[in-house]
């Protein structure tokens, strides 16, 4: 090598000195300046091309690399990657413009479309835009009424939120979307219910929020406590419902406070929501299931089964009508199935 050479000649000496489709970073490339990389040279399958490159230990795998210059696939792959980034930049301002170009030509065409009517049929045109903006307004506000109207609805139900210390994070989700499902279900009822939310201060008032942030704005009474100190004047009311109960519910009524357990658990947990009803001194019960509707497998249905039978229920006064409504299908058994003999057509609880 010419003892003058500068040190990008000799960079390009002897990256020209590679053969073509040299896959392995070159040691000897080491010695030059040049362009450089921090980046550790990514280990190939078999980790031998990287054992050659570096003889690093693990611990110092962690440290930014020396200054080492760039070898022909890095510069390769840094090539493409400018050249991807540089294309990415080309197609979204293609989009923008193309946006652009569209709501242009949509004024464009309105201007048009104006100037083209007679001053009578302009009148008309622009009298019928604001009768539209204006019935759209007025459901806007009719639905914002019907929901706090709810709030104000003589039946009360609470969904307790206590339990999400003994749900996965996976089940507190699923929990959440079925709130979800709940509180649109509620909005939607001929008969709304008043509903509280208690218990937010744990780990389902937590995953609530992850999954829906606008809850908070939910024509629902937000609590962090439970329900024994949010209603503490409705305690002789409460009503918890639950599979497990020897009490059949036989009607909703203004005068108690349903509550459902706010809980997907596979009914891991048996009898968790009876024993907290005991303990809390509260009254309880199940739903009227088994004289009403033949079902295969578990009576435990979900958070969302339960409150779309309330509502139905509350709707038709009609409990064979409601639970029709209300539970899919295929929890539905057909009449004298086996599953009717195994069980005695008693609903035990079979999971
Ligand atoms: N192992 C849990 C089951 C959770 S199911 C438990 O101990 O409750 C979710 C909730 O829906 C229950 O807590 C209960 O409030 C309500 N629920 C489900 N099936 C019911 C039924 N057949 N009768 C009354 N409430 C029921």
């Amino acid at each position: 090598m010419p003892a003058r050479m500068s040190a990008d000649e000799k960079n390009e000496a002897a990256a020209a000195a590679l053969p073509e489709g040299d896959g392995e970073f070159t040691p000897t490339l080491w010695s030059v300046t040049g362009p450089t990389e921090t980046k550790r040279p990514e280990s190939r399958p078999g980790g031998d091309g990287d054992a050659r490159a570096t003889h690093e230990t693990d611990a110092a795998a962690d440290e930014p690399v020396a200054a080492v210059p760039l070898s022909k696939n890095a510069r390769k792959r840094l090539a493409k990657q400018e050249a991807w980034a540089a294309k990415k930049k080309a197609k979204k301002e293609e989009e923008k413009a193309l946006k652009q170009q569209k709501s242009d030509e949509a004024r464009a065409a309105f201007a048009a479309k104006m100037e083209a009517m007679t001053d009578a049929e302009r009148a008309e045109y622009e009298a019928e835009r604001k009768a539209n903006r204006e019935r759209r307004m007025k459901e806007a506000e009719e639905a914002k009424v019907k929901k706090s109207a709810a709030l104000r609805s003589p039946y009360t139900v609470v969904l307790d939120l206590e339990f999400g210390d003994l749900m996965t994070e996976k089940e507190c989700r699923s929990m959440a979307k079925q709130l979800t499902y709940c509180y649109s279900a509620n909005t939607k009822a001929a008969v709304p219910l008043c509903m509280y939310f208690t218990g937010l201060g744990g780990e389902l008032g937590e995953a609530l929020l992850k999954s829906n942030p606008g809850y908070k704005n939910w024509a629902v009474h937000h609590k962090e406590e439970s329900y024994l100190d949010a209603l503490p004047e409705r305690r002789g009311d409460l009503v918890y419902l639950t599979a497990d109960s020897e009490h059949e519910l036989t009607e909703f009524k203004p005068s108690e406070v349903y509550i459902i357990g706010g809980f997907v658990d596979k009914n891991r947990h048996k009898n968790l929501t009876l024993n907290k009803a005991n303990e809390q001194g509260i009254r309880h019960a199940r739903l009227p299931i088994r004289d009403h509707l033949k079902m295969t497998g578990t009576h435990i249905l979900t958070v969302n089964q339960v409150l779309d039978i309330i509502l139905a229920q509350i709707e038709l006064k009609d409990w064979d009508k409601s639970l029709e409504r209300s539970v899919p299908e295929r929890k539905q058994a057909k009449e004298n199935t086996e599953e009717d003999g195994k069980n005695g057509g008693d609903g035990e609880l079979s999971e």
